[in-house]
């Protein structure tokens, strides 16, 4: 078995940050909690219309990233590809002007969800370059622009499916952890042949 460095966003490809943040939303904003699940607008659309958006969310981040829910079987696949021996790098663009300190929110959250990790970067503009640096196999997250970036780099980049991020044909759709998981096996089997 061939072991891969994987590197992983959290929020929305771990963590359920947009499903978390609209019931804050709704409070904040007086709106109907029911509605914005029916149209799922996208964090810009949401920035676009609602007043102050982003100093809310700039607000709330502190709040919001401790109790955001783990996606289902994120933890679960995590433990079971580590323990195969592959390395799990979470990278991030959780920063400085969102937090106080990124690193150590974010590395206390993974610790007390039990969230599997060897190596944990925050701050990550420029996703794809930051994956070329970490000699990254494969990449996971829900944002196009990173999954983008990193296919720039030539890094094997997986999109993890979201409410509201579009799909690009030429970007690769993952479903739910259990079929990461399932690519992973693929690929670690393969190129061992
Ligand atoms: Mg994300």
């Amino acid at each position: 078995m061939n072991i891969l460095n994987i590197a992983i966003d959290i929020d929305d490809t771990i963590t359920d940050t947009y499903e978390s943040m609209m019931p804050l939303v709704a409070i904040n904003y007086d709106l109907d909690l029911k509605k914005l699940w029916a149209n799922k607008p996208s964090y810009k659309e949401l920035s676009k219309t609602l007043p102050n958006f982003d100093e809310f969310i700039q607000n709330n981040y502190h709040i919001l990233a401790n109790i955001v829910s783990v996606k289902e079987d994120a933890i679960k696949v995590l433990k079971k590809l580590r323990s195969e021996g592959h390395r799990i790098i979470i990278i991030t663009a959780r920063n400085t002007e969102e937090y106080s300190n990124p690193y150590k929110l974010t590395y206390d959250f993974l610790v007390s969800k039990g969230i599997p990790f060897d190596k944990l970067i925050t701050n990550v503009g420029n996703k794809g370059l930051q994956c070329a640096t970490e000699g990254i196999d494969v990449f996971m997250d829900d944002n196009t622009k990173n999954c983008k970036s990193a296919m720039k780099y030539n890094i094997n980049t997986y999109q993890f499916k979201s409410n509201f991020c579009s799909q690009e044909d030429k970007i690769k759709r993952v479903n739910n952890w259990d079929e990461f998981y399932n690519i992973i096996s693929n690929m670690s089997k393969e190129a061992n042949n």
